[in-house]
């Protein structure tokens, strides 16, 4: 299958198709975190009480970095274009739906991603578990093989090959992790070139 044989494209949301700016450093000392714990997961093993406080500072912080997203090189063309072509389009995200939407409508792609589209970390376990992943092929009545998931990061990739859909890189000039990419592409705009 050629890139642009792909009609069912799902994206990581932060760092993807936005300009990163999550400072995950200060979140964990602001939380009391260690450098080393993956923050969700952290607040997971957190007594209820405590891991409600932290999420709700999680969340206000993060709806003050949607409400300021930009948009990442080429990314709005990008899916602009494959709305166009009638593919069908997903988000994945660890951030949550809500501040996902509000990001959306910060960068003018939110007619893009119908609300139930959007899968954030209260919809499906957070990548790497393919969870989510599985969630959108179901839905959307395809084999998991006839998916791409688009990432910056290496959960998105790995959360990609467990659930056996395609793995596109974007937003690093360079490969690090080439057993786990299908395409790489040095940003949005390379891979809507990509597509032909
Ligand atoms: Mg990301």
């Amino acid at each position: 299958m050629s890139l642009g044989e792909v009609r069912n494209w799902v994206f990581d949301m932060d760092g993807t198709l936005t300009v990163a700016v999550h400072d995950f450093a200060a979140i964990r000392v602001a939380l009391d975190i260690p450098a080393e714990d993956d923050i969700l997961t952290h607040l997971a093993a957190l007594p209820a009480q405590e891991a409600a406080a932290k999420h709700a500072w999680l969340l206000e912080h993060e709806r003050d970095l949607a409400i300021a997203s930009t948009a990442a090189t080429g990314a709005v063309e990008l899916v602009r274009e494959l709305a166009q072509r009638g593919c069908r389009l997903g988000i994945l995200t660890r951030n949550a739906r809500e501040l996902a939407h509000v990001t959306l409508e910060a960068i003018g792609l939110a007619d893009c991603f119908p609300v139930e589209h959007i899968l954030g970390r209260d919809e499906a376990a957070p990548k790497p578990s393919p969870d989510g992943l599985l969630k959108i092929a179901h839905a959307w009545g395809v084999a998991p093989s006839e998916l791409v998931m688009v990432g910056d990061y290496r959960f998105d990739l790995d959360c990609g090959r467990a659930a056996g859909a395609r793995t596109v890189l974007v937003n690093l000039p360079d490969n690090p992790w080439p057993e786990l990419v299908d395409w790489h592409a040095a940003d949005c705009r390379a891979l809507k070139v990509m597509l032909g």
